[in-house]
């Protein structure tokens, strides 16, 4: 087990900044999962920190050590990436033992690791098979086994999971999270699924354009969004967002949703601006008697559970409003709001229901910086 640590590491390919000033600190036995669209420089960290890429400027450090200058077999880590790495004419057995072989340990403590690594991760009677007679799923703990018996200071899981169908993925995302809790290893895990980062991570690293956007726990990160672009990209589906005025009146501030006047609380210090971008999550609506008339365009049920779609309400502006901030899953267009109900109503599609927005739910962003107001 160890800590890790980033100072002011940067990396540039050419005159191409990948990484800006990064920081961070991870904690002992902590699962630390970086999430950010393609492109965000999440691997480029990861591979820093293996010592499989080299740092511009700035230090990294495992357990205290400077590591930066070091080659990946000294730095006492171990990797597992998405497509498993594992010798297709080797046996299970062989390829969980492989590194330690590698390293002159002496045959029956390599049968005593690979047994022991084969029972956390129920390969046993899978031991004396080849890779390609393994699902996906199996040959992934194969490599999570190779990454095991080696007794490594820390993780490091780079999209271990983005060649599995969905159901194994989810079934294997919470072995990864049992295993790293049983072994109390420093993991960090690299995604670009926001969806796996809420579920796994004891903490998150949200990234864009090789600079951290906010760090922060699951809760946090989804309750208390730095920007428009965490707001954005944490939730599913994501938040909702719409421009409107600011109003303020004995030390209250309100906007406009459609004909009705929005109550957002005491007014935030920062808040200066006579505009705002507004943000409610898709959960936070509420369908009632009272709130703003809205036409359902599309009504998806998933049983007691549905997604409401309707259009945003007339002059309530979005279009200046960057698409980026909607995650990819995500395929509404910009004028379209959705709310997620729980109930037993039937819903229809062209049905007129009135829409709330709760105090306290609603987020506010700068229109300029896109900065959370608070
Ligand atoms: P993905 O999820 O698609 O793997 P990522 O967040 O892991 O994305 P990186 O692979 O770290 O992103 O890449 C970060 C940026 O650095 C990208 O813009 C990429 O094009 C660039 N980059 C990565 N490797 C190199 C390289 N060897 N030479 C030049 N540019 C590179």
């Amino acid at each position: 087990m160890a800590t890790i640590d980033f100072k002011n590491v940067q990396k540039r390919y050419g005159q191409f900044k990948a990484i800006h000033d990064f920081n961070l600190h991870v904690g002992e036995g902590e699962l630390c999962v970086f999430v950010g669209p393609s492109g965000c420089g999440k691997s480029t960290i990861l591979k820093m920190l293996a010592g499989l890429e080299e740092t511009t400027s700035g230090s990294i450090e495992i357990g205290g050590r400077d590591v930066t200058d070091l080659g990946p077999g000294k730095r006492d880590i171990a990797m597992v990436f998405q497509n498993y790495a594992l010798y297709p004419h080797m046996s299970v057995r062989s390829n969980i033992g492989f590194g330690l072989k590698m390293r002159g340990v002496p045959k029956a403590d390599i049968d005593k690791a690979v047994n022991e690594a084969a029972e956390i991760l129920e390969l046993t009677d899978y031991l004396d098979r080849r890779p390609r007679a393994l699902s996906g799923g199996q040959r992934q703990r194969v490599a999570l086994g190779r990454a095991i018996v080696r007794e490594p200071s820390a993780f490091l899981m780079d999209e271990p999971l983005s060649n599995l169908d969905a159901k194994l993925r989810t079934q294997t995302r919470s072995e990864i999270v049992k295993l790293q809790k049983r072994l109390g290893v420093t993991t960090i895990y690299v995604t670009h699924d926001q969806v796996e980062a809420l579920t796994m991570a004891t903490r998150i690293v949200v990234m864009r354009g090789g600079v951290i956007q906010q760090v922060g726990s699951p809760d946090e990160l989804f309750s208390q969004p730095a920007n428009l672009f965490v707001a954005g990209f944490i939730g599913s589906p994501g938040m909702n967002f719409f421009r409107g005025p600011v109003e303020i009146e004995n030390g209250k501030a309100f906007t406009r949703f459609g004909e009705q006047r929005i109550p957002l609380g005491q007014v935030p210090q920062k808040l200066t601006a006579k505009e705002a971008i507004f943000g409610i999550r898709p959960e936070h609506l509420q369908v009632g008697e009272t709130g703003v008339p809205v036409t359902l365009s599309l009504v998806e049920s998933l049983g007691t559970e549905k997604i409401l779609h309707f259009a945003t309400p007339k002059g309530q502006e979005t279009d200046a409003i960057e698409t980026e901030i909607v995650s990819d899953e995500d395929a509404r267009d910009k004028k379209t709001m959705l709310a997620r109900v729980i109930d037993d109503r039937r819903y229809h599609d062209g049905e007129t229901i009135r829409i709330a927005l709760p105090e306290g739910k609603v987020h506010i962003f700068d229109t300029v910086t896109h900065e959370a107001i608070v």
